[in-house]
């Protein structure tokens, strides 16, 4: 068994969830290491918007009991997980990052809490994101910016930058995210942490607080791709309360992880991801990564997917579509806020909806609200949200053919590095740009995963490679992701992780 860290936020949850199993370590004493990391870097790196403290330390006691009653316990347990605020928790606030869920406290589990309950995995707090998962930065957020622990100055990606640097700033060795056009990926990609949207349906939707129902998908966010892997067999699998969750077990993820072979595989670079506008480190690192699982036995080929072209406008006309249906709930009747409109006497409860949507949403849902209203309007339906399901049938072509030829595909996942907070946020067109070599997967429902691919720029910020396979096939990402991040690690003289100057970095935690 590999020896654990004195400090123990450092450990992987694999490395732990053994220790756990053979009773070297408690859960107890795990949780509380992370809420004391919590306790003193959280307020520097804002990656929650509600710490469960009680909460966790009374599920930790439960499993450690449960352990020594000589339960026979799940892989995971007794290891702490942050939960994305976009998922409901019985009991604990859920603001999704949005002042008009303020106050809300759920009376039900999202099912992919049920399972991590279940599973004994004592949930630290909620963390911070993009307001209703719009975003790729947190900056949406009503409750303020995370910030990237490689340097508080940067974004920490989004919408699940909550989930990213709690990961990158050890305050929790596991988080879940949710992905409905890059959110788990690209904030991956820019902490150098791992995340996988899983295929479509292979985890559940029920709970969470839905942005676009036809993308929208949960996944693992982890520090290494087996603690990701882990995750994901705990959080997948049929559920009877999600109408398109797919009857079948969960792919042998865990299994693939661990034995991370790309032996005889056929990778495919896809050929419109990669090239303009993609910063010449990133697409650097990304090169090299190609380089070794090449040598590391793959077959590489090129592999063009002309309709990726348009996955960004197709993807800004469904899901501000599907996103303004989806928000009608808000009401000021049956969650949260409620605001009266001044100076109204007896105001109609139109009135009341209209002031407290008003006061409740922020710039950039209210933006998405009137595209989406605007594009589903009468007389328009068929030219813009017809079109762009069109456009989307094209892109699932494109997959279809491209997987007639190869396992995998590979391209950077995000076009740059971390931005400075701020650089972006006055011009959605550039933010939106953050996720082009993301969103064709959601809108194909094919699963995708982003672990680092190394140091991308002069200010020694990381980047990510994103991995793609064919729909049910989520194991491939895991056997090529792991394989990757063996080599890398070689090559880096450990993970990349390690390098990071502030919060995050080895060198921080030793001074520290
Ligand atoms: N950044 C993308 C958006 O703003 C993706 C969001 C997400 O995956 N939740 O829509």
């Amino acid at each position: 068994m590999t020896d654990l860290p004195t400090d123990l936020t450092r450990a992987t949850a694999a490395d732990l969830a053994d220790a756990l199993a053979s009773k070297t370590i408690s859960s107890v004493e795990v949780t509380q290491a992370h809420l004391d990391r919590i306790a003193a870097v959280d307020g520097q790196v804002h990656s929650y918007l509600h710490v469960d403290t009680e909460g966790a330390l009374a599920q930790a006691q439960a499993v450690d009991e449960r352990r020594h009653s000589g339960e026979s316990l799940g892989a995971l347990a007794g290891v702490p997980i942050a939960v994305k605020d976009v998922m409901t928790t019985r009991g604990v606030p859920t603001t999704c990052g949005s002042r008009i869920l303020e106050g809300w406290i759920p009376p039900y589990d999202a099912t992919v809490v049920t399972k991590l309950r279940e599973a004994g995995l004592p949930i630290l707090g909620k963390t911070n994101m993009d307001e209703f998962a719009m975003g790729s930065s947190t900056e949406h957020s009503a409750y303020g910016p995370s910030h990237n622990p490689w340097d508080l100055d940067r974004i920490p990606g989004g919408s699940g930058g909550g989930s990213s640097s709690v990961l990158a700033s050890f305050q929790a060795p596991l988080a879940t995210g949710t992905d409905t056009g890059g959110s788990i990926r690209q904030p991956a990609a820019v902490t150098a942490t791992v995340g996988t949207k899983p295929t479509y349906g292979g985890v559940s939707r029920y709970g969470l607080v839905a942005l676009a129902s036809s993308l929208d998908q949960a996944g693992p966010c982890g520090r290494t791709v087996l603690d990701t892997a882990l995750l994901h067999a705990v959080m997948g699998g049929h559920d009877p309360m999600d109408s398109t969750s797919i009857d079948a077990p969960v792919p042998p993820v865990v299994e693939a992880a661990r034995a991370a072979d790309v032996r005889g595989m056929r990778i495919g670079v896809v050929k419109e991801l990669g090239g303009e506008g993609y910063q010449p480190g990133v697409r650097a690192r990304f090169d090299e990564s190609v380089a070794l699982l090449e040598e590391l036995g793959a077959e590489v080929v090129e592999v063009s997917c002309p309709n990726f072209e348009y996955a960004l406008a197709a993807y800004y006309l469904i899901l501000p579509s599907e996103a303004s249906s989806n928000l009608a709930k808000f009401d000021a009747m049956r969650y949260g806020l409620r605001v009266l409109p001044e100076g109204v006497d007896a105001p109609s409860a139109e009135q009341v909806m209209a002031a407290t949507r008003d006061a409740g949403f922020g710039a950039e849902v209210k933006r998405r609200i009137i595209l989406g209203t605007y594009a589903l309007s009468s007389g328009y339906y068929d030219a813009y949200y017809g079109s762009a399901q069109k456009v989307r049938a094209l892109i699932a072509q494109d997959f279809d053919a491209a997987y007639s030829t190869v396992d995998v595909l590979v391209s950077p996942t995000a076009p740059t590095t971390a931005f400075k907070l701020g650089d972006k946020l006055e011009d959605p067109m550039a933010m939106y740009l953050n996720d082009i070599a993301t969103i064709p997967a959601n809108l194909a429902g094919v699963p995708g995963m982003s672990i680092p691919s190394g140091l991308a720029d002069e200010d020694g910020l990381p980047a990510g490679i994103q991995i793609l396979a064919p729909a049910m096939k989520d194991e491939r990402l895991y056997s090529v992701g792991a394989a990757l991040e063996k080599a890398l690690v070689d090559r880096w003289g450990g993970p990349i992780l390690d390098r990071a100057p502030s919060l995050g970095g080895a060198a921080a935690a030793k001074g520290a």
